[in-house]
């Protein structure tokens, strides 16, 4: 068996497999034990375990049966279940605790390919990942595909509340843990919201393109959002991923040609596409919806669903006539693709049940071309000219070519392959709600009907972000555009303020009082203020110089270890995409740190006993230090200052989810406070 060196040090909790001078497996798990609040080491062999250190009482081997009912019934064990993992002989599953009475609370694993239970108070789940990454020969390979923009207009913070920033922090936090993360996007410059906006300012769509495009990626360097790719549908790679997309659905069998009518306007002589024909939405009633879609309800729509059309060039009536297209046969999707969703574990319930509505309703077929040259041009030319693919099967596939022109750029161009056609790897689609249907139903059923690659591993999409209670929307002109809000808030402290609001399960009301609250009354008062506090009294007490902790008490043991189980329940929910639960965990820890800070009192004990006082800053420069770790998917760039300014970090990219050491003696660098409070002018 091969075995991955392990990043060093690991933290949280671990399970490091060795290969002893006999070749046979030997593996030290280190778990966080949430009945002892401490981490305990165990080496474990094929039949047995021993305690290396920590205060566990025991460790044994069970019966995977045994173990589940130990866990739920006895409710003094936690249970580890390594029976289905590589590498380890025996795969024991094993248990450990002692006889201390307390409530454990299973879930289910996250997605579909585990459904064992397993504890979610302690670190025992975390172990089990890292057990996964120091076992496989590499570690897991996470797509992170992020909802592609319309490049036709400027974002504003319900884009980045609702698609852009949860992304990041979930794959910060999985950079975090050792995964390979490769995180894609891009503009979508194709199809009628582009012409459309080029029509309006008697542009060229490419002039609209070259315009947002370039905006959009200073938006990723000020918010520090972190794409390995943010490329374009526009590329020679996306045409030629998307033509050999059509041609394998050709093949097999999922295309065919048909003539339908379409709307025509007759005074500019030319077919409609979807966008524009507007009129009434047949579902809700809303009077301005799309062809191709309802704002109001969300519903996808054909030009020809909608009550009393108009053509978007000329306000006229339009009329039908016969074009052919070709015709994607989604119809044969339809009980595998409800299979597969009744299949989903760990969904979010609005998601699935969105979906599942809309196939239970039946899927029908749809046209897979358009009237339109703007767009990719069909790799079979049976139609003759002026036609494209449609914009929205076209633009899902960057999440297939997008991983390819990475993959080109790195002078690798078959490593795509190992986060699309490998089974063992990851993907989730981080879109908002009204991109439902297009990620948890068609791009799925264009994976299927095309064969050999993975399907999405969640899509945990949100609901809407509102402003002063109305829907943000750039194409309603609602809500503030970004560079608005960058004039007046630190990046991480807007990154702070929106992933507490993060409309997860619910439309969620943002506004600008509350943005300057949020940094104000938490980010400042909690988390700086008390970086500033005990660097200062560093400062003040020790020149600077981190103290040498002498006779720990049992407050400061309990603060020590609350620091693992603080990782291990942050990284437990980012993994479950429950980013705002995640950052309010992350503060708690902030909070936890303030609370022995003012227990201790080390301003006081200086008075009398600097040993104790050296002891208590000591502790709170580990709490400090470890907080700073929990808050760094959400605080990239001030989380990175605390750690280097207490000597807790080098200058590796990725931050290591792991509890770091603050070593005694460490001089600390300067660090100017972390936040400003923010006044923000009542007349803007
Ligand atoms: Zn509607």
């Amino acid at each position: 068996m091969s075995t991955r060196k392990p990043a060093e040090p690991l933290g949280v909790a671990e399970i490091r497999p060795t290969v002893d001078a006999h070749a046979s497996t030997v593996v030290v798990a280190q778990v966080f034990c949430a009945f002892t609040e401490n981490a305990c080491r165990f080496q474990l062999s094929e039949n047995d375990a021993t305690v290396l250190d920590g205060d566990c009482e025991f460790v044994a081997f069970v019966d995977v049966k045994e173990a589940s009912s130990l866990g739920r019934d006895n409710d003094t064990t936690e249970v580890i279940d390594l029976s289905d993992d590589e590498g380890v002989q025996g795969n024991p599953p094993f248990a450990i605790g002692r006889g201390v009475p307390t409530s454990t609370c299973y879930r289910p694993h996250h997605g579909s390919r585990d459904d064992r239970p397993v504890p979610t108070k302690c670190g025992v789940w975390a172990g089990r990942r890292y057990y996964r990454h120091m076992t496989a020969e590499s570690p897991t390979k996470v797509l992170v595909a992020v909802a592609w923009p319309y490049a036709q207009g400027p974002l504003h913070l319900g884009h980045i509340a609702g698609a852009y920033l949860p992304p990041d922090i979930f794959a910060r936090y999985r950079r975090s843990i050792g995964d390979d993360v490769l995180m894609v996007s891009g503009s979508d410059v194709h199809g009628t919201p582009i012409t459309v906006k080029a029509d309006e300012l008697g542009l060229s769509p490419q002039d609209i393109v070259g315009k947002y495009h370039p905006e959009f990626l200073t938006y990723w360097e000020d918010l520090a959002i972190e794409f390995d790719l943010f490329t374009t549908t526009g590329t020679d790679t996306h045409r030629r991923v998307v033509q050999a997309f059509f041609m394998k659905l050709l093949e097999n069998g999922y295309l065919y040609t048909d003539t339908d009518e379409q709307y025509f306007d007759e005074q500019e002589g030319r077919f409609l596409p979807d966008r524009y024909v507007e009129g009434t939405c047949p579902n809700c009633g809303y009077g301005d919806a799309r062809g191709d879609q309802c704002d109001n309800c969300g519903k996808t729509l054909d030009p020809v669903d909608l009550i009393d059309p108009r053509s978007k060039f000329s306000g006229t009536t339009p009329v039908l006539r016969s074009t052919e297209h070709y015709y994607w046969k989604l119809s044969a999707f339809n009980d595998q693709m409800l299979a597969w969703l009744e299949s989903r574990e760990g969904w979010r319930p609005h998601v699935l049940n969105f979906a599942v509505g809309m196939v239970t309703e039946g899927l029908h077929d749809r046209a897979f071309t358009r009237d339109l040259e703007w767009g990719v041009p069909l790799p079979v030319d049976d139609l003759g000219p002026g036609k494209s693919i449609y914009v929205w099967w076209e633009a899902v596939m960057g999440y297939l070519s997008a991983p390819q022109e990475w993959a080109e750029k790195q002078g690798k161009p078959d490593a795509w392959r190992d986060w699309w056609e490998n089974p063992d790897a990851e993907s989730y689609y981080f879109v908002g709600k009204d991109n439902i249907p297009f990620h948890a139903i068609y791009w799925p059923a264009l994976i299927m009907g095309h064969g050999g690659l993975n399907l999405p591993t969640d899509v945990p999409a949100n609901q809407y972000v509102t402003f002063g209670g109305r829907k943000a929307s750039k194409s309603m002109g609602v809500g503030r555009p970004l560079s608005w809000y960058l004039d007046r808030f630190e990046p991480d402290a807007l990154r702070y303020a929106i992933a507490q609001s993060l409309p997860e399960t619910n439309d969620t009301d943002l506004d600008d009082d509350e943005i300057a609250r949020r940094v104000n009354e938490e980010l400042v008062a909690t988390w700086g203020n008390l970086v500033n506090r005990v660097v200062s009294m560093t400062g003040r007490y020790f020149d600077g110089v981190v103290p040498t902790p002498h006779d720990l008490s049992a407050e400061d043991d309990a603060a020590l270890a609350s620091r693992l189980r603080s990782l291990a329940d942050v990284g437990s929910l980012i993994n479950d995409v429950k980013l705002r639960a995640g950052i309010a965990r992350a503060m708690q820890s902030a909070q936890d740190a303030n609370i022995y800070l003012n227990d201790t009192a080390p301003w006081k004990t200086a008075k009398t006993d600097m040993a104790r006082t050296g002891t208590t800053l000591w502790v709170a420069l580990q709490l400090i230090a470890s907080t700073a770790v929990a808050l760094s998917p959400y605080l990239p760039i001030t989380s990175r200052a605390v750690l280097e300014a207490l000597g807790a970090v080098g200058d590796e990219p990725i931050i290591p989810w792991e509890a770091p050491t603050v070593a005694a003696d460490t001089t600390l660098s300067s660090l100017p406070p972390l936040f400003a409070k923010v006044e923000l002018d009542p007349e803007e």
